[in-house]
Protein backbone atom coordinates (compact mmCIF):
# COMPACT_ATOMS: atom_id res chain seq x y z
CA UNK A 1 0.00 0.00 0.00
CA UNK A 2 0.94 3.29 -1.05
CA UNK A 3 1.80 6.24 1.88
CA UNK A 4 -1.03 9.05 2.94
CA UNK A 5 -1.54 11.52 0.54
CA UNK A 6 -2.19 13.93 2.97
CA UNK A 7 -0.13 16.78 3.71
CA UNK A 8 0.33 17.34 6.72
CA UNK A 9 2.70 20.57 8.41
CA UNK A 10 2.75 20.48 11.80
CA UNK A 11 6.21 19.54 13.83
CA UNK A 12 5.42 16.56 15.57
CA UNK A 13 8.43 16.94 17.59
CA UNK A 14 8.74 20.79 18.33
CA UNK A 15 7.44 22.19 21.43
CA UNK A 16 4.95 24.61 21.97
CA UNK A 17 1.06 24.62 20.63
CA UNK A 18 0.44 24.06 16.72
CA UNK A 19 -3.08 24.55 15.26
CA UNK A 20 -2.75 23.66 11.47
CA UNK A 21 -4.94 22.10 8.53
CA UNK A 22 -4.09 18.47 7.47
CA UNK A 23 -4.35 18.84 3.55
CA UNK A 24 -6.84 16.05 1.79
CA UNK A 25 -6.73 16.18 -1.93
CA UNK A 26 -10.27 16.16 -2.95
CA UNK A 27 -10.76 16.60 -6.32
CA UNK A 28 -14.70 17.47 -7.37
CA UNK A 29 -16.93 18.98 -9.78
CA UNK A 30 -16.83 22.56 -7.82
CA UNK A 31 -12.45 22.77 -7.19
CA UNK A 32 -10.72 20.80 -9.58
CA UNK A 33 -7.57 20.95 -7.83
CA UNK A 34 -8.88 21.68 -4.07
CA UNK A 35 -8.38 19.85 -0.18
CA UNK A 36 -10.49 19.30 2.38
CA UNK A 37 -8.61 21.21 5.72
CA UNK A 38 -9.08 18.79 8.23
CA UNK A 39 -7.78 20.95 11.89
CA UNK A 40 -4.87 18.97 13.70
CA UNK A 41 -3.65 20.62 16.71
CA UNK A 42 -0.15 19.31 18.21
CA UNK A 43 0.55 20.48 22.32
CA UNK A 44 4.22 19.68 23.25
CA UNK A 45 6.48 20.18 25.90
CA UNK A 46 9.58 18.09 26.26
CA UNK A 47 9.53 14.40 25.55
CA UNK A 48 6.26 13.13 27.86
CA UNK A 49 3.86 10.26 26.88
CA UNK A 50 2.09 11.12 23.62
CA UNK A 51 -1.99 11.32 23.87
CA UNK A 52 -4.48 11.62 21.10
CA UNK A 53 -7.82 13.23 21.78
CA UNK A 54 -10.25 12.72 19.06
CA UNK A 55 -13.80 13.62 17.96
CA UNK A 56 -15.84 14.38 15.46
CA UNK A 57 -15.40 10.67 14.14
CA UNK A 58 -19.02 10.69 13.60
CA UNK A 59 -20.35 14.37 12.80
CA UNK A 60 -23.24 14.41 14.85
CA UNK A 61 -21.49 13.52 17.89
CA UNK A 62 -20.89 16.85 19.74
CA UNK A 63 -19.99 17.05 23.01
CA UNK A 64 -16.50 15.41 22.39
CA UNK A 65 -16.18 18.55 19.07
CA UNK A 66 -17.06 21.05 21.70
CA UNK A 67 -14.71 20.15 24.78
CA UNK A 68 -11.78 19.70 22.08
CA UNK A 69 -11.97 22.76 20.66
CA UNK A 70 -12.27 24.44 24.04
CA UNK A 71 -9.10 22.51 25.12
CA UNK A 72 -7.31 23.70 21.91
CA UNK A 73 -7.42 27.33 22.47
CA UNK A 74 -6.94 27.11 26.35
CA UNK A 75 -4.75 24.38 26.98
CA UNK A 76 -0.66 26.40 27.74
CA UNK A 77 1.61 23.81 26.67
CA UNK A 78 3.82 24.79 29.60
CA UNK A 79 1.20 22.79 31.69
CA UNK A 80 1.68 19.36 29.82
CA UNK A 81 4.77 17.28 29.94
CA UNK A 82 4.66 15.05 26.83
CA UNK A 83 2.66 15.78 23.44
CA UNK A 84 -0.55 16.18 22.80
CA UNK A 85 -2.12 15.30 19.06
CA UNK A 86 -5.86 16.57 19.03
CA UNK A 87 -8.55 16.02 16.05
CA UNK A 88 -11.40 17.81 17.40
CA UNK A 89 -13.48 17.11 13.66
CA UNK A 90 -11.47 14.10 12.50
CA UNK A 91 -14.16 13.68 9.52
CA UNK A 92 -14.89 17.14 8.65
CA UNK A 93 -17.50 16.73 6.04
CA UNK A 94 -19.50 14.73 8.49
CA UNK A 95 -19.00 17.69 11.18
CA UNK A 96 -19.53 20.24 9.11
CA UNK A 97 -22.70 18.31 7.84
CA UNK A 98 -23.98 17.42 11.31
CA UNK A 99 -23.79 13.55 9.91
CA UNK A 100 -22.80 10.51 11.11
CA UNK A 101 -21.05 9.68 7.79
CA UNK A 102 -19.34 12.10 5.30
CA UNK A 103 -22.25 13.82 2.96
CA UNK A 104 -19.28 13.44 0.23
CA UNK A 105 -18.59 9.91 0.31
CA UNK A 106 -21.30 8.03 2.70
CA UNK A 107 -17.97 7.00 4.24
CA UNK A 108 -18.48 6.13 8.14
CA UNK A 109 -15.23 6.94 9.18
CA UNK A 110 -15.55 4.52 12.56
CA UNK A 111 -16.26 1.75 9.82
CA UNK A 112 -13.62 2.29 7.73
CA UNK A 113 -10.39 1.66 9.37
CA UNK A 114 -7.35 0.68 8.94
CA UNK A 115 -7.98 2.93 5.71
CA UNK A 116 -6.71 3.13 2.16
CA UNK A 117 -4.61 6.07 0.90
CA UNK A 118 -5.91 6.01 -2.20
CA UNK A 119 -9.50 5.38 -1.21
CA UNK A 120 -11.81 7.97 -0.86
CA UNK A 121 -11.97 10.66 1.53
CA UNK A 122 -13.08 8.79 4.56
CA UNK A 123 -11.17 5.94 3.92
CA UNK A 124 -8.11 7.98 3.22
CA UNK A 125 -8.82 9.58 6.47
CA UNK A 126 -8.94 6.60 8.55
CA UNK A 127 -5.31 5.63 7.06
CA UNK A 128 -4.03 8.91 8.04
CA UNK A 129 -5.11 8.63 11.66
CA UNK A 130 -3.93 4.73 11.94
CA UNK A 131 -1.05 4.97 9.96
CA UNK A 132 0.59 8.55 10.57
CA UNK A 133 -0.81 9.17 14.00
CA UNK A 134 -0.96 6.03 16.26
CA UNK A 135 2.53 5.16 15.71
CA UNK A 136 3.27 8.34 17.55
CA UNK A 137 0.84 7.56 20.36
CA UNK A 138 0.93 5.82 23.75
CA UNK A 139 -2.23 6.33 24.32
CA UNK A 140 -5.94 7.13 22.25
CA UNK A 141 -9.29 8.11 23.41
CA UNK A 142 -12.09 9.11 20.69
CA UNK A 143 -14.91 11.22 22.22
CA UNK A 144 -18.53 9.66 20.92
CA UNK A 145 -21.74 10.19 21.47
CA UNK A 146 -24.91 8.52 20.43
CA UNK A 147 -25.34 10.81 17.72
CA UNK A 148 -28.74 11.80 16.02
CA UNK A 149 -30.07 7.70 15.88
CA UNK A 150 -29.06 6.74 19.87
CA UNK A 151 -29.06 8.13 23.43
CA UNK A 152 -26.67 6.91 26.27
CA UNK A 153 -26.12 6.91 29.78
CA UNK A 154 -22.63 9.12 29.42
CA UNK A 155 -20.32 6.29 29.23
CA UNK A 156 -16.37 5.15 28.91
CA UNK A 157 -15.90 2.28 26.82
CA UNK A 158 -12.99 -0.03 25.79
CA UNK A 159 -12.80 -3.13 23.33
CA UNK A 160 -12.51 -6.68 24.34
CA UNK A 161 -10.03 -7.80 21.64
CA UNK A 162 -10.71 -11.69 20.90
CA UNK A 163 -8.17 -13.56 22.34
CA UNK A 164 -5.37 -12.32 24.87
CA UNK A 165 -5.08 -8.80 25.13
CA UNK A 166 -2.19 -7.45 26.58
CA UNK A 167 -3.71 -4.26 26.76
CA UNK A 168 -6.73 -4.91 28.01
CA UNK A 169 -5.43 -4.12 31.89
CA UNK A 170 -4.25 -0.44 30.89
CA UNK A 171 -7.72 0.00 28.81
CA UNK A 172 -10.00 -0.42 31.91
CA UNK A 173 -7.58 1.76 34.48
CA UNK A 174 -8.29 4.21 31.40
CA UNK A 175 -12.23 3.75 30.84
CA UNK A 176 -12.31 3.75 34.97
CA UNK A 177 -10.11 6.88 35.07
CA UNK A 178 -12.63 8.87 32.89
CA UNK A 179 -15.34 8.94 35.93
CA UNK A 180 -17.86 8.85 33.32
CA UNK A 181 -20.84 7.39 35.11
CA UNK A 182 -21.27 3.89 33.36
CA UNK A 183 -17.75 2.50 32.34
CA UNK A 184 -18.59 -0.61 29.70
CA UNK A 185 -16.14 -3.21 27.69
CA UNK A 186 -17.34 -4.29 24.39
CA UNK A 187 -17.15 -7.64 23.07
CA UNK A 188 -17.38 -8.07 19.07
CA UNK A 189 -14.80 -9.87 17.73
CA UNK A 190 -15.97 -8.89 13.98
CA UNK A 191 -15.73 -5.85 14.38
CA UNK A 192 -11.59 -4.92 13.45
CA UNK A 193 -13.06 -0.92 11.50
CA UNK A 194 -13.27 0.90 14.04
CA UNK A 195 -10.94 3.78 15.77
CA UNK A 196 -10.08 1.45 18.53
CA UNK A 197 -9.82 -1.68 17.17
CA UNK A 198 -6.82 0.12 15.07
CA UNK A 199 -5.11 1.59 18.27
CA UNK A 200 -5.22 -2.67 18.90
CA UNK A 201 -3.13 -3.21 16.11
CA UNK A 202 -1.14 -0.66 16.76
CA UNK A 203 -0.74 -1.48 20.34
CA UNK A 204 -2.23 2.08 21.32
CA UNK A 205 -3.95 2.25 24.63
CA UNK A 206 -7.51 2.77 23.75
CA UNK A 207 -11.04 4.13 25.02
CA UNK A 208 -14.08 5.46 23.26
CA UNK A 209 -16.85 7.18 24.87
CA UNK A 210 -20.43 7.35 24.40
CA UNK A 211 -21.29 10.22 26.16
CA UNK A 212 -24.86 11.13 25.11
CA UNK A 213 -26.99 11.32 21.82
CA UNK A 214 -29.83 12.22 20.49
CA UNK A 215 -28.47 15.03 17.84
CA UNK A 216 -27.75 17.44 21.06
CA UNK A 217 -25.97 17.70 23.87
CA UNK A 218 -26.76 18.40 28.19
CA UNK A 219 -24.69 20.59 30.52
CA UNK A 220 -24.01 16.90 32.20
CA UNK A 221 -22.89 15.33 28.99
CA UNK A 222 -20.73 18.45 28.69
CA UNK A 223 -19.66 18.35 31.86
CA UNK A 224 -18.44 14.98 31.53
CA UNK A 225 -16.72 15.06 28.50
CA UNK A 226 -14.83 18.24 30.25
CA UNK A 227 -14.17 16.45 32.99
CA UNK A 228 -12.94 13.38 31.33
CA UNK A 229 -10.52 14.84 28.94
CA UNK A 230 -8.97 16.39 31.66
CA UNK A 231 -8.58 12.69 33.86
CA UNK A 232 -7.31 11.46 30.97
CA UNK A 233 -4.21 14.06 30.90
CA UNK A 234 -3.80 12.81 34.32
CA UNK A 235 -4.10 9.40 33.96
CA UNK A 236 -1.83 9.42 31.11
CA UNK A 237 0.60 11.46 32.81
CA UNK A 238 0.68 14.62 31.09
CA UNK A 239 -0.60 16.84 33.85
CA UNK A 240 -0.34 16.54 37.50
CA UNK A 241 -3.56 16.58 39.20
CA UNK A 242 -6.12 14.33 41.06
CA UNK A 243 -8.89 11.98 38.81
CA UNK A 244 -12.08 13.91 40.13
CA UNK A 245 -15.81 12.69 39.75
CA UNK A 246 -17.65 9.72 41.64
CA UNK A 247 -16.78 6.11 40.91
CA UNK A 248 -17.49 5.01 37.89
CA UNK A 249 -20.43 1.60 37.46
CA UNK A 250 -18.29 -0.89 35.73
CA UNK A 251 -20.19 -2.73 33.02
CA UNK A 252 -19.88 -5.24 29.94
CA UNK A 253 -21.70 -5.71 26.78
CA UNK A 254 -21.08 -9.23 26.12
CA UNK A 255 -22.87 -10.49 22.60
CA UNK A 256 -25.73 -9.24 20.31
CA UNK A 257 -28.25 -10.58 22.69
CA UNK A 258 -28.08 -7.50 24.90
CA UNK A 259 -29.18 -5.20 21.93
CA UNK A 260 -33.17 -5.35 20.74
CA UNK A 261 -33.66 -4.27 17.05
CA UNK A 262 -36.69 -3.77 15.52
CA UNK A 263 -38.62 -6.58 13.95
CA UNK A 264 -40.46 -4.47 11.46
CA UNK A 265 -41.37 -0.90 10.02
CA UNK A 266 -44.04 1.19 11.98
CA UNK A 267 -43.77 3.63 15.36
CA UNK A 268 -41.90 2.63 18.18
CA UNK A 269 -44.04 3.42 21.78
CA UNK A 270 -40.84 2.06 24.32
CA UNK A 271 -41.56 0.67 27.65
CA UNK A 272 -38.24 1.80 28.87
CA UNK A 273 -36.06 4.14 29.76
CA UNK A 274 -32.52 5.05 30.13
CA UNK A 275 -31.31 4.01 33.37
CA UNK A 276 -33.65 1.33 33.90
CA UNK A 277 -32.78 -2.54 35.39
CA UNK A 278 -35.53 -5.44 33.02
CA UNK A 279 -35.11 -8.87 32.86
CA UNK A 280 -35.05 -11.37 30.55
CA UNK A 281 -38.14 -12.16 28.13
CA UNK A 282 -39.51 -8.36 29.23
CA UNK A 283 -41.24 -6.49 27.09
CA UNK A 284 -39.29 -3.48 25.62
CA UNK A 285 -42.04 -1.53 23.67
CA UNK A 286 -44.66 -1.79 20.46
CA UNK A 287 -44.60 -1.54 17.56
CA UNK A 288 -48.02 0.32 16.07
CA UNK A 289 -48.44 0.01 12.32
CA UNK A 290 -50.12 4.18 11.92
CA UNK A 291 -51.90 2.72 8.62
CA UNK A 292 -54.04 0.02 10.32
CA UNK A 293 -54.80 0.61 13.56
CA UNK A 294 -57.12 -2.39 14.05
CA UNK A 295 -53.84 -4.64 13.06
CA UNK A 296 -52.40 -5.44 17.01
CA UNK A 297 -49.29 -3.64 17.39
CA UNK A 298 -46.00 -6.03 17.56
CA UNK A 299 -44.07 -7.08 20.90
CA UNK A 300 -40.97 -6.74 21.27
CA UNK A 301 -39.00 -8.50 24.44
CA UNK A 302 -35.36 -8.40 25.43
CA UNK A 303 -33.42 -11.44 25.24
CA UNK A 304 -31.28 -10.70 27.75
CA UNK A 305 -31.64 -9.00 31.82
CA UNK A 306 -29.70 -6.05 32.49
CA UNK A 307 -28.91 -2.31 32.51
CA UNK A 308 -30.34 -0.24 29.43
CA UNK A 309 -27.43 2.28 28.77
CA UNK A 310 -28.62 3.10 25.21
CA UNK A 311 -32.23 3.63 23.49
CA UNK A 312 -33.11 5.06 20.00
CA UNK A 313 -34.78 8.53 20.60
CA UNK A 314 -36.55 8.32 17.03
CA UNK A 315 -39.86 6.50 17.10
CA UNK A 316 -40.37 5.60 13.44
CA UNK A 317 -38.33 2.44 12.91
CA UNK A 318 -37.62 0.21 9.89
CA UNK A 319 -36.94 -3.56 10.48
CA UNK A 320 -33.48 -3.97 11.68
CA UNK A 321 -33.18 -0.43 13.53
CA UNK A 322 -31.51 -0.67 17.02
CA UNK A 323 -33.85 0.31 19.77
CA UNK A 324 -31.55 0.15 22.38
CA UNK A 325 -29.03 -1.79 24.38
CA UNK A 326 -28.11 -3.34 28.17
CA UNK A 327 -24.93 -4.36 30.06
CA UNK A 328 -24.44 -5.79 32.89
CA UNK A 329 -22.07 -5.63 35.97
CA UNK A 330 -18.77 -6.35 35.13
CA UNK A 331 -17.36 -9.01 37.67
ZN1 LIG B 1 -19.72 7.67 17.17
Amino acid sequence: MSETRIRCFVDFEKDGKQISHLQLPYSSNVSAYGWIGIPICVIRNGAGPTLYLGAGNHGDEYEGQIVLSHLIRDLDPAKINGRLIIMPATNLPAALAGARCSPIDGGNLNRSFPGDPDGTPTQAIAHFVESVLMPLCDALVDLHSGGKTLDYLPSALARRRPGDDPLAGAKRAAVEAFRAPIGYLVSDAREDRTIVAGADRAGVVAIGTELGGAGTVTRTTLAVAQRGARNMLYHFGLMEGEIEGPQTRLTEVSGPEYYVHAPCRGLFEPAFELGDTVEAGQRAGLIHFMDDPARPPVEVHYRAAGLVICKRPILQVERGDCLGHLATDFD
